[in-house]
């Protein structure tokens, strides 16, 4: 999230210079801002917020060009760093404790839209709570959507947790109150209860919640929200916080979000804390919220195939031809030595080199510094001028190609 903004601050840094800040040089920036905010998902709302915060904080400022950058997003962060913190916690594992202490199951009810991934969570959290030792039942409260009771039962399985389920279209509120009273029986430390994602209105759908509620009183109740929903989720915690007033929400999917601005919107909206966030399919992809790492994180670079360097054309005079042809191996070194010469990196570059080395014979082989004995042009085949090297170039040839190739590792 802050690294979009973050070149969206060092483009309006440029153009301001070291002074105080006017509320016209932050208009441009604040406006930048905004766009960014929305393009993350942030509800317009919360993005009102944050930009009052910072326009109170920039007002007056003065801040040094080239730190002007930092400067804004550093107040940004405190900024959606302090709307986090305004909504405290909620340690899910402690109120079980607590609740286990007193001898009482903890009854935690899950609500959400459909798809959103309110089974699956429901399952990582029961998950979550036998590897914290807990004993867990489930009340498959979903009485109407097809299927539904069968998927809980699935995952009640793969867990080993106990399941309580009636019929589809038997009263939700029954089945929730028989998970209860089977955890008290039972000695069960926890019930988590599945509630409909969807029914024939939503006003049904609230009401059916609020009576599952009154009847089990539930000590937490849980939002589950699709983080990849943007501004669906957060018009989904407005609706059903509005009629069921739940202590902390669960986003879901939040290993595909590079955005964010759910769980920044959820929160602004709800004043209820973010408690865990889903990271993938897997029962153990369940992590607590931190703060932190939303606020530190990257987003995900998109993968860009690596860019195929275009072949350079080979000049055709000098294709299939070594560019040391005829030129001695001692000589080649000693020219290497005396000059620091890296090998070559590419034919051109050997090609070059060559010339330089013909040349370098040409002239008597000067050493650095001093003044070549005579200065000739290169000729298109220097080797017929060098009789030294014309002379064995035939014999040469043949073992000394193989063995340049190998220790300068030059040629394929
Ligand atoms: P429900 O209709 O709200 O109960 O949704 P489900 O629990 O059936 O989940 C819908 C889909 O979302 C399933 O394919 C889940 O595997 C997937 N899903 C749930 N949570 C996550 C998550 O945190 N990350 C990812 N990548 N997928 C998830």
């Amino acid at each position: 999230m802050f690294d979009k903004l973050r070149s969206t601050f060092s483009s309006v840094a440029k153009s301001l210079g070291e002074k105080e800040l006017k509320e016209n040089d932050i208009d441009n920036i604040l406006f930048q801002l905004e766009i960014e905010l929305m393009e993350s998902d942030v509800a317009t709302e919360v993005i009102d917020t944050i930009k009052s915060d910072l326009k109170k904080k920039l007002i007056g400022t003065s801040v040094d060009k080239k730190e002007i950058e930092s400067f804004i997003k550093n107040s940004l962060i405190q900024s959606i760093s302090g709307l986090f913190d305004a909504v405290g916690s909620v340690d899910i594992i402690s109120n079980i404790n607590s609740k286990k202490n007193s001898g009482e199951p903890c009854v935690i009810l899950f609500v959400g839209i459909n798809g959103t991934g309110k089974t699956t969570t429901l399952a990582k959290l029961g998950y979550l709570l036998k590897e914290n030792k807990f004993s867990v039942v489930i009340a498959a409260a979903d009485t109407f959507r097809a299927g539904a009771i069968e998927q809980l039962t699935e995952h009640a399985n793969r867990l080993n947790i106990r399941i309580i389920a009636q019929n589809y279209g038997s009263d939700p509120a029954a089945v929730a109150r028989d998970a209860v009273l089977y955890a008290k029986s039972h000695k069960i430390d926890c019930v988590l209860i599945d509630t409909a994602g969807r029914m024939q209105t939503s006003k049904n759908l609230m009401d059916q919640i609020e009576k599952i509620t009154k009847v089990v009183k539930p000590d937490l109740k849980i939002f589950v929200g699709d983080s990849l929903a943007g501004n669906d989720t957060v018009n989904q915690a407005r609706e059903f916080y509005r009629h069921v007033q739940f202590d902390g929400a669960i986003l879901t999917k939040s290993d595909a979000d590079a955005r964010g601005g759910a769980a920044l919107s959820v929160v602004k909206i709800t004043s209820k804390p973010i408690l865990y966030v889903g990271v993938g399919q897997e029962y153990s992809d369940l992590k607590p919220f931190d703060k932190q790492v939303f606020l530190e994180a990257e987003p995900k670079p998109e993968p860009k195939p690596e860019p195929k360097p275009e072949p350079k054309p080979e000049p055709m005079s000098k294709k299939g031809s070594d560019p040391f042809e005829g030129i001695k191996d001692q000589d080649i070194s000693t020219y290497a030595d005396l000059y620091d010469v890296p090998p070559p990196e590419n034919d051109d570059d050997a090609f070059t080199l060559s010339k330089n080395i013909r040349n370098w014979i040409a002239n008597s082989r000067p050493m650095p510094g001093q003044q070549p004995k005579k200065q000739e042009k290169l000729e298109s085949k220097p080797e017929t001028k060098e009789p030294e090297v014309k002379e064995k170039q035939k014999e040469d040839k043949k073992e000394e190609e193989p063995k340049k190739r190998r220790r300068f590792g030059w040629f394929k």
